[in-house]
């Protein structure tokens, strides 16, 4: 094979995960070797996270801590910096750091890509908007085949594909909280349930209110948690866990108790001990023993998410005014039963703390309780894989099985396959965020680049 004539490696999804991926596999892989982009929303760079208009829809993350490269980590700020007075409405400065609308960042990554087409990469990265239906092995890598009808030989493709689909709606009366067009169209004062109480319900209230709706809402989760606000706080030294620690749930436990505790003697606060674990929470996933990290999914993440994933100050404000005003009530408790009426549901639900269940009238149920299980999941690109055995579910069911190096396992032969994203999450658990995905990017763009031209030079 001549290297003129090298296939394109595929990268199917274009939120940041996809994004990141294309645009390191083209400073990472020769220059004869094209990159093709697929996108079903036709829209490329925003994903699910970064394609909201709503300025009240924050980054959880600080500006200072959004760059999209590695080794470049003042690359957002530096660009936030060259926006005009009419983009300000979307950055907000508070005491625990700059924290800048979704919006913003979703340009900033569209940008980012634009410049990628154009500039020196011009040729090599082509931009497909659709949905990619399945990857057919052909040769020693696949057939990409389209919804649209389209087909491509490839040298392999990056599954990108963000988190998997929440369950089916529950109700007639459900709405899916990323499609807040529909949030217009609703009664102005007719009730609202709202089901999860972290950071979707938060965007939730706010989509609500901007689409005028100026009734109650109720959010109901099991816990009633709800996410903690960023706050000034020095850094925290990182850990030196124990072997015994990496082991044992409860011995972890004890010990992040103790450095909290440690904190705060000296007035720094749990944030900071928080953010010390993030370098290790991988390696801590990965070494614990399966039946504890369970336990920690049945029992413990809810308040981990509550901690690790905070939210902007802005946002949490906006929250406790709701509260404070009764516009929105926030309980622990559980749905038992969704009876759908012409104009509304009838939810049946038990609250903490009540002494019989409670029925409640309301016009729509907005599901926030995140993402869905792969056994759940009716994407016909997942369900294409796993048939063909080109991927399996990793043992919890969150996402896909992967090996150290990105590559998906599948229970047939390995093939030029890879996954990056929330998909992996239950391989790795930090992976669905900006600041470990970009590291993950970089990585496996080289791993991919080493793999495939190996490949061509044997
Ligand atoms: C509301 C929200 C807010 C967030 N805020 C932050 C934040 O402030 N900071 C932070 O670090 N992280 C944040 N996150 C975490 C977020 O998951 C990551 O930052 C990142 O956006 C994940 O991107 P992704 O590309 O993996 O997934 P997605 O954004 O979901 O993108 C996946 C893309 O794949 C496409 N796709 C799926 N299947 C196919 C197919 N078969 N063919 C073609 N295309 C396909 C989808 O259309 C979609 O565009 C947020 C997440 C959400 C949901």
């Amino acid at each position: 094979m001549t290297r003129a004539s090298l296939p394109p490696v595929a990268v199917i999804g274009a939120g940041f995960s996809g994004t990141m991926a294309a645009l390191q596999l083209l400073s990472a892989l020769p220059p004869e070797r094209p990159v093709l982009l697929c996108e079903r929303a036709g829209i490329f760079g925003r994903g699910l996270a970064y394609g909201t208009g709503n300025p009240a829809h924050l980054l959880n993350v600080r500006t200072a801590n959004m760059s999209a490269f590695p080794d470049r980590p003042g690359d957002f700020e530096s660009w936030l910096g060259h926006l005009g007075p009419e983009d300000m409405e979307g950055i907000r400065s508070t005491p625990a750091g700059t924290f800048a609308s979704r919006g913003l960042y979703g340009r900033y990554l569209t940008e980012l890509l634009s410049k990628a087409v154009t500039g020196s990469a011009a040729g090599r990265l082509r931009l497909l908007p659709d949905a990619v239906t399945d990857l057919e092995p052909h040769g020693g890598a696949f057939r990409l085949r389209t919804e649209g009808g389209q087909s491509f030989a490839v040298a392999g493709a990056v599954l990108a594909m963000g988190n998997l689909a929440a369950a089916p709606a529950r109700s007639r009366h459900s709405l899916d909280p990323w499609d807040a067009d529909h949030f217009g169209r609703l009664h102005p004062h007719a009730p609202v349930l709202i089901l999860g109480t972290g950071l979707t319900m938060l965007d939730a209230v706010a989509s609500l209110r901007a689409h005028g709706f100026e009734g109650a809402i109720l959010a109901l989760s099991r816990r009633g948690l709800l996410p903690n606000a960023h706050a000034p706080a020095a850094p925290w030294p990182t850990p030196n866990l124990t072997p015994a620690e990496f082991a044992s749930l409860p011995r972890l436990l004890a010990r992040i108790r103790a450095e909290v505790a440690r904190a705060n003697a000296q007035g720094i606060g749990w944030h900071g001990v928080i953010d010390a674990l993030r370098p290790l929470t991988d390696t801590i996933w990965r070494s614990l023993p399966p039946p504890e990290r369970r336990r920690f999914l049945r029992h413990l993440r809810p308040f981990w998410d509550v901690h690790r994933h905070r939210t902007a100050p802005p946002a949490a404000e906006t929250i406790r005014a709701e509260l404070a005003r009764g516009a929105l009530t926030v309980r622990a408790g559980r749905l038992l039963d969704v009876a759908d009426e012409s104009a509304q549901a009838v939810v049946t639900l038990r609250l903490r703390g009540a002494a019989a269940p409670e029925r409640l009238g309301v016009q729509a149920m907005i599901d926030a309780t995140g993402f869905g299980h792969l056994g759940q999941s009716r994407d016909p690109l997942v369900r294409r894989l796993l048939e063909r055995g080109l991927v399996r579910p990793e043992p919890f069911g969150l996402g896909l099985d992967a090996g150290p190096d990105y590559r998906a396992r599948g229970t047939g032969p390995a093939r030029p396959l890879w996954l990056l994203g929330p998909l992996l999450r239950g391989v790795l658990w930090e992976c669905t965020a900006v600041p470990d995905i970009r590291n993950e990017a970089a990585e496996l763009a080289g791993l991919i680049a080493t793999d495939l031209e190996r490949a061509v030079a044997a």
